[in-house]
């Protein structure tokens, strides 16, 4: 099966799934879109208002700053895959529960492990805890690091600077460096190296 086929497959479970109770408040599934061979794979944190109504990641106000971001780096959405940390929309746009990421989890697994991209960016502190568990994003945003043989890089979340405009020039410097993350990501042939022969944590800069 195809990386493209598998990203289909899993749409199909994700539309089927009733593992957690988000199941009974959404109105659309929100799987996950971009290309199958993304060498940038973005992380947010669960579907809002707009992403419910449309089954579409990132749409709304803080989507067409993550686009801006992306044209920065002359990349468009196309080019990479957008996801989320939970698949359906918790109601009032409250934070996703422990136990609902944890249902969701092995959807976004098989996603990254089909997609095999060189770089993960995770966009605000949901998806930035599946990797660093007790950072805090504002000590180290920005900052790439290998883990399992993957580079992860950390960013606030595009929503962060809609409330608070003196991020948005901190998130804008981040995206810039991502050409370079994904130029050594490669150079260091992480996706053919492996987990289990890539050192687990290991400090770019
Ligand atoms: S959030 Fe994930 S685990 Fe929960 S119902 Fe939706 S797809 Fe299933």
């Amino acid at each position: 099966m195809s990386a493209a086929e598998e990203l289909k497959a899993i749409e199909a479970e994700v539309a089927a799934c009733t593992a957690c109770k988000l199941h009974l408040s959404r109105k659309l599934v929100v799987p996950g879109a971009g290309s199958p061979q993304a060498d940038i794979v973005f992380i947010g944190e669960a579907p809002g208002f707009h992403e419910n109504e449309q089954g579409v990641p990132f749409v709304g106000a803080a989507g067409r700053f993550l686009d801006e971001l992306l044209a920065s780096i002359e990349l468009q959405r196309e080019d990479v895959f957008i996801c989320n940390v939970v698949k359906c929309r918790p109601p009032g746009n409250r934070d996703p529960e422990p136990a609902e990421m944890e249902a969701c989890s092995g959807f976004l697994n098989r996603q990254l492990a089909c997609i095999h991209p060189t770089v993960i960016v995770t966009l605000g502190r949901f998806s930035m805890s599946r990797y660093f568990p007790r950072a805090k994003i504002s000590g180290i945003h920005g900052q790439a690091k290998v883990i399992g043989g993957r580079m992860i890089v950390p960013m606030y979340h595009p929503a962060a600077a809609l409330h608070q405009p003196s991020l948005r020039r901190t998130i804008e410097e981040d995206f810039l460096q991502l050409p370079a993350y994904i130029q050594q990501g490669k150079q260091m042939e992480i996706q053919a190296s492996g987990p289990e022969d890539a050192p687990e944590q290991l400090s770019l800069f």
